[in-house]
């Protein structure tokens, strides 16, 4: 039977963080892959052999102490290069304004779009609101943005003296960039979350990502490669099926098939809804977070649509508000790594598509496109999606409850993938973050 220091489970930006921590610290891990290859879900789609789509685009907290996968990736001196994500417009739909949305630097630059998009609506009293609340979140040092977990930024904004009007505008705002419905965002999204969102991607104190050629091959790849190269084991295409605890003390994991790993500490850095399958008898933290009603499992639909002609002069990033208050998130030729002169790549993530076919949801889409794009129609030349649950997606831009990363009921077990906390960071930081501040506490714990 294998013995390692640390067991990894889970593949993903926080798993491989912390195996590539714990190999800088000058242990053994094994880090467990269920996919044939480390980061999936920052894969990209393939069109056809020439042009292709990423999923996603990392953030980095550029400006919060530099984040967590970019010094880590400076510690390993790896080679990855990557470009600045350009800025975002929105549009309208039904019309044919697109509006820029540079960088804004202060309270009354973000109150100054609010009335951009609002069309001159905007009334003075609510400028005003929208400036105090936010000069109040935008002085925050980055520790006591963070502390806000757990707190409604809903609450937040009404203790900051806005309005229940001024309130929805600004939750709603910051809510669709993290999949948020205007209802979900009032109810769960965290004080946290949506200053951490403004801040780095509307103000610029983070940058969003495009890894090149994808952050799959770029960054993630480069890191398993580097944590083998440096002692560390990675196995590719395993899946485990559970935590081995005995006598309330972790002591390795099994695999589906079962191989039994030995391991003096286990870390899971798996998403969180899959967590409770891992255990014969979930510790009490776990039921807690699982127990949770917010919404942590939300049905996305991505869809990919290759265009034999550009049909916007210039690449953007585009948000749309879908009618009846669907939001429709649209980046334009952004996210591409790929693709041939002459055309173009539409990526669009649909949040909250319930239980509705795809289909449906595709012919929605569609209608929508039409709309916007005259000659959408007729340049389509293919479309690829992607159904995707995102259970742990929400959880930290979520007022809900967080793992602890060491386990107060079983000794030796760690959570360290996105979700456990304290949060410090969103998206792939969280993710980053929660890997590397789990290996060290790791690494700490033994001595
Ligand atoms: C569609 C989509 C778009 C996104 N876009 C962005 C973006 O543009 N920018 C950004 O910064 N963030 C984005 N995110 C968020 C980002 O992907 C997450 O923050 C990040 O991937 C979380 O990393 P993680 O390692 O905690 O979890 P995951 O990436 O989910 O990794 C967990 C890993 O554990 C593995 N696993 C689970 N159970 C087992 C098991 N039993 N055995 C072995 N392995 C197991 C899974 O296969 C998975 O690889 C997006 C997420 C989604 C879903």
């Amino acid at each position: 039977m294998d013995k390692f220091d640390v067991v990894v489970v889970g593949a993903g930006a926080a798993g491989l963080c912390c195996a590539a921590e714990l190999v800088l610290g000058g242990r053994r891990p094994l880090l467990i892959c269920e996919a044939g290859e480390v980061g999936h879900t920052f894969r990209s789609v393939w069109m056809d052999e020439r042009n292709r789509g990423s999923v996603q685009v990392p953030a980095w907290q550029s400006s919060w102490g530099g984040g967590w996968w970019m010094p880590l990736v400076r510690r390993l001196d790896l080679p990855v290069r990557f470009r600045e994500f350009r800025p975002m417009e929105m549009q309208v739909i039904g019309t044919a304004q697109v509006v820029p949305l540079p960088y804004m630097a202060s309270a009354s630059a973000i109150a100054n779009t609010f009335a951009d998009l609002s069309s001159g609506t905007l009334s003075a009293a609510h400028r005003e609101l929208i400036v105090s609340c936010l000069r109040a979140g935008l002085a925050l040092p980055p520790d006591e943005v963070f502390a806000l977990d757990r707190v409604r930024f809903s609450e937040w904004l009404r203790s900051h003296g806005a309005t229940a009007e001024v309130a929805a505008m600004l939750t709603g705002f910051c809510g669709t960039p993290n999949g948020m419905t205007e209802q979900d965002a009032v109810h769960h999204l965290s004080a946290a979350c949506a200053l951490w969102t403004l801040r780095i991607m509307f103000m610029h104190e983070g940058t969003l990502c495009e890894v090149v050629p994808d952050p799959c091959e770029g960054l993630w790849i480069p890191i398993a490669k580097e944590v083998e190269r440096r002692g560390g084991t990675v196995w590719r295409g395993c899946r485990v099926a559970r935590v081995h605890v005995e006598n309330r003390r972790a002591q390795g994991v099994e695999l589906v098939d079962g191989t039994k790993i030995h391991a003096n500490v286990v870390a899971l850095a798996t998403s969180n809804a899959r967590l409770g399958r891992l255990f014969d008898r979930q510790p009490d933290e776990v039921r807690e977070v699982l127990n949770y009603t917010g919404p942590t499992a939300q049905r996305q639909l991505v869809v990919f649509v290759l265009l034999n002609r550009p049909l916007l002069e210039r690449p953007v990033s585009l948000s749309l508000n879908w009618p009846h208050g669907r939001r429709l998130g649209a980046v334009v030729d952004a996210h591409h790594t790929d693709v041939e002169p002459g055309k173009q790549l539409i990526h669009l993530v649909v949040t909250n598509i319930g239980d509705r076919a795809e289909d449906d949801v595709l012919r929605e889409v569609d209608a929508g496109l039409n709309l916007v794009f005259p000659h959408y129609a007729e340049s389509v030349e293919k479309v690829k999606t992607i159904i995707h649950t995102s259970e742990h997606w929400m959880d930290y831009t979520t007022v809900g409850p967080k793992l602890p990363r060491r386990s107060p009921s079983v000794t030796d077990l760690w959570y360290v993938g996105q979700g456990a906390g304290p949060v410090r960071g969103f998206w792939t930081e969280a993710a980053a973050g929660a890997g590397v501040l789990g290996a060290r506490a790791i690494m700490g714990a033994a001595g």
